[in-house]
C-alpha cells in the first residue's frame, strides 16, 4: 500500500509525542510505530489496566520514556510537545463477563472526561496536535448498518456500557469544542473491534476468552444466540490507519476497522478450528445481555478516501498470530505448524 505523499508531511520530521495509555494493548503497538517512524515518545500510563510487560522491550530506548501517572490528574510536561495522542481508558465493560475483570466505571468515565480535558488542555498550551482514540461504541446498539461516521448512534445513557459510551461521546464533543473554539488541530478515530498480541488475557473480551477456552480444550462460551455480529480488525492494520490519520488535517471522525462482518458463532467455530479444539461451543444466557450491540460493521468509505487505507491482514492470519502470543503468555509449548 502506498501512502499518498501529502499524508506524510509533518511540521517537524521528528516529533515529541505524548501518548496516554502507552502500556495498553493499542497504546503499546502505537508506541512501537511512532518510534519506528523516528519520533520521540513520552508514554503515560497509571497501569490500572495497562501492562508494564507491553513496554518492557523499550527499556533503554533513548527515544522513549515512561511517565507513570493517572491521565485524569493534571499533566505537566515542560519540553515542547508536537503531538498528543489520548488512548488511556479501561476497555469497554462486558457486563456479561463472569471473569471478574475489574469493572472500573468511575475510572472509565474519568479517563474519557477528565483525561480528555487534561490532554486537550496540554495540546492547547503546547500548540500541539491532538488525536482522540474514540470507539464504535459511540454508535451504541446501531439501528443503521453498516455504521458510517454521520450516524448519531443509539445509546442508553444509564445502561451497563454507558460509562464507556458516554465518556467517549463526551470526549468527542470536547475535542470538537477545542478544535472550534481554540483552533487546536484535532483528530478523532473511531476504533472498531481490534485484536492481536498484547490483548489482556483477563479482560473478558471475546478474543482472549475464546482463545484461552480453546487452548484449554473447553467449549467456547457464547453469550446469547451467537447471531450477534462484530467485525474484527488485526492490530497492525488499525495502527496503520491511525498513523495515516495523524498525518492528515482531517478533524472529523474517521472509522477505522475491518468491514468484514462475522457472527460470534462463526467466530467461535473458526477459533476452535485453528486451535484444534474438539469441545465445541456452549451458550450462556443472562439478563445482562440486554445492551449487547446486535450488529457492528464499520463503513470505511471515509478512511479509504481520505487515508487511502483498508485492512490487509486476513482474520485467520491475525488469529494465528494472536493464538501464538497467548500460548506463549500461558506458558504453553510453541505450535508446530
Ligand atoms: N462474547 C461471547 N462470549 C465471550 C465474550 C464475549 O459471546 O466469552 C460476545 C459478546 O456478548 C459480544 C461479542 O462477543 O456480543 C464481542 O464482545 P467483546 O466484549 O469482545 O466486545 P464488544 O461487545 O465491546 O464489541
Amino acid at each position: 500500500m502506498i501512502i499518498p505523499e501529502t499524508l506524510l508531511k509533518t511540521e517537524r520530521p521528528v516529533m515529541l509525542i505524548l501518548l496516554t495509555g502507552a502500556a495498553g494493548f493499542l497504546g503499546s503497538h502505537l508506541c512501537d510505530r511512532l518510534l519506528k517512524e523516528g519520533h520521540q515518545v513520552i508514554g503515560l500510563d497509571n497501569f490500572v489496566t495497562g501492562d508494564p510487560a507491553n513496554l518492557k522491550h523499550l527499556e533503554g530506548n533513548p527515544n522513549f520514556r515512561l511517565m507513570e501517572q493517572d491521565v485524569s490528574a493534571f499533566i505537566q510536561v515542560d519540553e515542547p510537545l508536537d503531538y498528543i495522542l489520548h488512548f488511556a481508558s479501561p476497555a469497554s465493560p462486558n457486563p456479561a463477563s463472569p471473569l471478574g475483570y475489574p469493572n472500573l466505571p468511575i475510572q472509565t468515565l474519568k479517563a474519557g472526561a477528565l483525561g480528555t480535558y487534561n490532554s486537550l488542555g496540554l495540546a492547547k498550551a503546547h500548540k500541539a496536535r491532538f488525536l482522540l482514540a474514540s470507539t464504535s461504541e459511540v454508535y451504541g446498539d446501531p439501528t443503521v448498518h453498516p455504521q458510517s461516521e454521520d450516524y448519531w448512534g443509539n445509546c442508553d445513557p444509564i445502561g451497563p456500557r454507558s460509562v464507556y459510551d458516554e465518556a467517549k461521546r463526551f470526549a468527542e464533543a470536547l475535542t470538537m469544542a477545542y478544535h472550534n473554539v481554540h483552533g487546536v488541530r484535532t483528530h478523532i478515530v473511531r476504533i472498531f473491534n481490534t485484536f492481536g498480541p498484547r490483548m489482556r488475557l483477563d479482560d473478558g473480551r471475546v478474543v482472549p476468552n475464546f482463545i484461552q477456552q480453546a487452548l484449554r480444550g473447553e467449549p467456547l462460551t457464547i453469550y446469547g444466540t451467537g447471531e450477534q455480529t462484530r467485525s474484527f480488525c488485526y492490530v497492525s492494520d488499525l495502527i496503520e490507519g491511525i498513523y495515516r490519520l495523524m498525518m492528515t488535517d482531517e478533524h472529523l471522525p474517521v472509522n477505522i476497522g475491518n468491514p468484514i462482518e462475522t457472527s460470534i458463532k462463526d467466530f467461535a467455530l473458526t477459533i476452535n478450528e485453528l486451535c484444534q479444539n474438539p469441545s465445541g461451543i456452549s451458550t450462556i444466557f443472562t439478563d445482562t445481555l440486554g445492551d449487547d450491540p446486535q450488529r457492528r460493521q464499520p463503513d470505511i468509505t471515509r478512511a479509504r478516501n481520505i487515508l487511502g487505507w483498508e485492512p490487509q491482514v486476513e482474520m485467520r492470519d491475525g488469529l494465528n498470530l494472536t493464538i501464538d502470543y497467548m500460548r506463549q503468555k500461558l506458558g504453553l509449548p510453541t505450535r508446530q505448524v
